[in-house]
């Protein structure tokens, strides 16, 4: 089992890079010293599971301990003629994953490429991009009840996958740690999705394959996200907001060019960019702080910001889109 480190710095554990204080820290390498270090610490309730930190803004130090996991392995249990079934550890890093399923030529991923962060956090928020989720992929999964300390399985439907939500985002909240992930992929012939316009552009005359999608999609994510290493940010900091239809024709009277995706039940889906680029704050920064110049739905660390003002600063572009277009923006960046 590794050390537990004291008073711990996780700058170079969260994608904002920012210099928090960890109480206490410990990296994980296997689900026995997992078991183990959670047996022992049975009761203790502010313990924060890490992954990559791509998806997490430390608001301040963190006076609890941050068990980063780093569980490794993947090892096909089923296989038919037309299928894999795949199970993929927690600590894996994701993209490495795609890239991995690429070379062996199984599809269902391949739109899912460069999303940073660790395999056991993609159900967390049924990561997606390009059409694709992971719920289209996805067929269960083992968990750790953090009250009973046992391994359970979750299958698809218990996993209540949503828009960048699941059961693990919302009411079973922090009560279980994911060890392992199960995929399905598809062997050829494949199916690939094209369903955005801006991809699918790039393939009048190119060859479909696994690795020429993967290719593009990597080629449009450089173009328009800031890479972390080099720019403190978490990708998009608010969700799409989803709204109903009387809302929609309110605003569009007001807004003709506001615009809209249909999303299920009636109700449509408005890009959060837009909005912010609206208010104005394509402009606006708070020191460090600020959005990104090619994606207002990004905000980065310019240098030292701290994490309450990378917070102040979300907040009140949250306030200034519900006092200008009365919709509440929802955080996909989880606040601690
Ligand atoms: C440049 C950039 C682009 C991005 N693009 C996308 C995108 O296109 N689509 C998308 O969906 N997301 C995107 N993201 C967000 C992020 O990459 C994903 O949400 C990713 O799955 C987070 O993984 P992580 O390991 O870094 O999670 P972390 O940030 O470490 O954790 C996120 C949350 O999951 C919890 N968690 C992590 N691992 C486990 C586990 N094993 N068990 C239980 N809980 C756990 C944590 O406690 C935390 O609440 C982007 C981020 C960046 C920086």
């Amino acid at each position: 089992m590794n050390k537990v480190l004291s008073n711990f710095s996780i700058k170079d554990y969260n994608t904002f890079n920012i210099d928090v204080k960890s109480n206490k820290f410990i990296s994980i390498n296997t689900e026995d010293q997992l078991i183990n270090y959670l047996t022992k610490n049975k009761g203790q309730e502010d313990i924060f599971f890490l992954g990559g930190g791509s998806n997490v803004l430390f608001s301040k130090d963190y006076n609890g301990t941050i068990v980063h996991l780093s569980i490794k392995g993947k090892k096909i249990i089923e296989e038919s003629d037309d299928n894999i079934i795949v199970e993929v550890c927690s600590g894996e890093n994701w993209h490495e994953f795609v890239m991995w399923s690429i070379e062996n030529n199984y599809g269902g991923i391949e739109n899912l490429s460069l999303i940073p962060g660790n395999v056991g956090a993609a159900p967390i928020q049924n990561i997606g991009a390009y059409g694709v989720e992971l719920r289209d992929v996805f067929d269960s999964c083992r968990v750790l009840s953090r009250e009973s300390n046992e391994i359970e399985h979750f299958n698809k439907d218990k996993c209540e996958f949503n828009y960048r939500s699941s059961i693990f985002k919302s009411k079973e909240k922090n009560k279980y740690v994911i060890l392992s992930i199960r995929l399905k992929l598809s062997k050829e012939p494949h199916s690939f999705n094209l369903t955005y316009d801006s991809l699918k552009e790039r393939f009048n005359s190119k060859e479909i394959n696994l690795s020429n999608i993967s290719e593009e999609i990597i080629k449009i994510r450089k173009s328009k996200l800031p890479d972390p290493k080099k720019i403190g940010n978490c990708g998009s900091f608010f969700k799409n907001p989803i709204i109903e239809s009387q809302k929609l024709e309110k605003l569009l009277q007001k807004y003709p060019k506001l615009p809209h995706h249909k999303s299920e039940n009636g109700f449509y889906k408005i890009p959060a960019a837009w909005l912010i680029e609206k208010i104005g704050f394509k402009d606006e920064s708070l020191g460090d702080v600020g959005v990104y110049i090619h994606q207002p739905l990004v905000i980065v660390n310019n240098g030292n910001a701290s994490g309450s003002d990378i917070l102040k600063f979300a907040n009140s572009i949250k306030n200034s889109v519900r006092e200008v277009f009365n919709i509440k923006l929802e955080e996909e960046v989880n606040i601690i």
